[in-house]
Formats: structure tokens, C-alpha cells, sequence
């Protein structure tokens, strides 16, 4: 199983670490061949509009539609969530869009930039998940085909939509790697139907 960490700008070396902890192969990728030969992908944090950007610009926004569209699991951490969104709120930056939520920026103040939360996560079980949260958006609305993974004082801070997982939070920062390890699964759940 190869999975691929988005490598333009942002938290690329702390996934690659995680998923490397987790037993997988690791490439980097930034390049548009590169992505046929993946299995799944992880879009990590950084600045939305920068990535996107940088996306449009070497076309490889198409590259990571395509592996979506194949069914190939994609995780967007914080922007990555961002630029999988369908609609962010009060901007037209640059989206992949191909996920059924609508999303705001920077949602939780600037005056609470960076914080902990020991969130309950059905999916990875009973213990819970202390989340990392940085500038982070929320989801504000999701289509009928998202499942809410985790919510904050009652706001949507994860979800999965068949193939594209999403969380606000940053996992790649602590010790926990339950968040890396669903997503793996998603992606061996996939390689299991080709
Ligand atoms: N605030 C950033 C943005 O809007 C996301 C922050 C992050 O990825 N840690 O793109």
C-alpha cells in the first residue's frame, strides 16, 4: 500500500512520520505522475489558499480529482478539509470541491488561534481523542451523503463522505495515531475491491 502526503506547503513531514509509525509506505508527492501509482492520499494543513494556488497552477488539482473520482481514499487535515469543501464561506479561492460541505475559516477566533479538545470519536472507539486545533475552519453544513465524524461544542469538526475523510483538527501532531490508522483502513477497504 503506497500513500501519498500532498508536499507543496504545510505539516508534510509530521504525516509522513504518523504514517510511517503506522507501518505504511510513504512518498511525497508533488509532482502529477506521480499520483497515478498511489493508493490514497493525505492533504495536509497549512494555508488554503496558498496550496490551492499552487494546485491550479501546476494543474495537479486535477491529478487529486482524478484519484477521488477512481474512488482512491483522500484525507484533508484543517486546509486540506478546506480545499476538498464544496463552498467556504465568503471566499472564492481555489477548491477541489468535490465534498458535499460548506465550510468556514479561521471559525474558531483569533484570540483561541491554537487549542486542545478531548473529543469523542465514535469510530476510533472509546477512549477519547485529544484533537490539536490550529486557525482551524469548521463544517458548517453537510450534504445528506456525509457522516459527522466528530463534533466541538456541538460544531462539525470531522466527517467522511465515502472516499474523502475530513477533520479540522490536526492528528499528525500528537502521539494518538487512531485518526492516520481509519483512514489506512478506508484505503485497505478499497485496494480490497480492485
Ligand atoms: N487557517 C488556515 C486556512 O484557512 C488553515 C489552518 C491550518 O491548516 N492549520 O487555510
Amino acid at each position: 500500500m503506497k500513500i501519498g502526503v500532498l508536499c507543496i506547503q504545510g505539516a508534510v513531514r509530521e504525516h509522513v512520520a504518523a504514517l510511517e509509525k503506522c507501518g505504511v509506505e510513504v512518498i511525497c508527492v508533488k509532482r502529477k505522475e506521480q499520483f497515478a501509482d498511489l493508493d490514497g492520499l493525505i492533504i495536509p494543513g497549512g494555508e488554503s489558499t496558498t496550496i490551492g494556488k499552487l494546485l491550479d497552477r501546476f494543474g495537479l488539482g486535477a491529478s487529486i480529482i482524478g484519484m477521488i473520482v477512481e474512488g482512491k481514499p483522500v484525507y484533508g487535515t484543517c486546509a486540506g478539509l478546506i480545499l476538498l469543501a464544496r463552498k467556504v464561506e465568503g471566499s472564492d479561492q481555489y477548491l477541489l470541491g468535490q465534498m458535499d460541505i460548506t465550510v468556514a475559516r479561521n471559525a474558531f477566533g483569533r484570540q483561541r488561534e491554537s487549542f486542545e479538545a478531548p473529543l469523542s470519536i465514535a469510530s476510533l472507539g472509546e477512549e477519547p481523542y485529544c484533537a490539536v486545533f490550529i486557525r482551524a475552519p469548521l463544517i458548517k453544513s453537510v450534504g445528506e451523503n456525509v457522516e459527522t465524524l466528530a463534533t466541538c461544542n456541538g460544531e462539525i469538526v470531522a466527517a467522511r463522505q465515502g472516499n474523502l475523510l475530513v477533520s479540522a483538527f490536526h492528528p499528525e501532531l500528537t502521539d494518538d495515531t487512531r485518526m492516520h490508522r481509519y483512514f489506512i483502513e478506508m484505503v485497505k477497504e478499497w485496494k480490497q475491491k480492485q
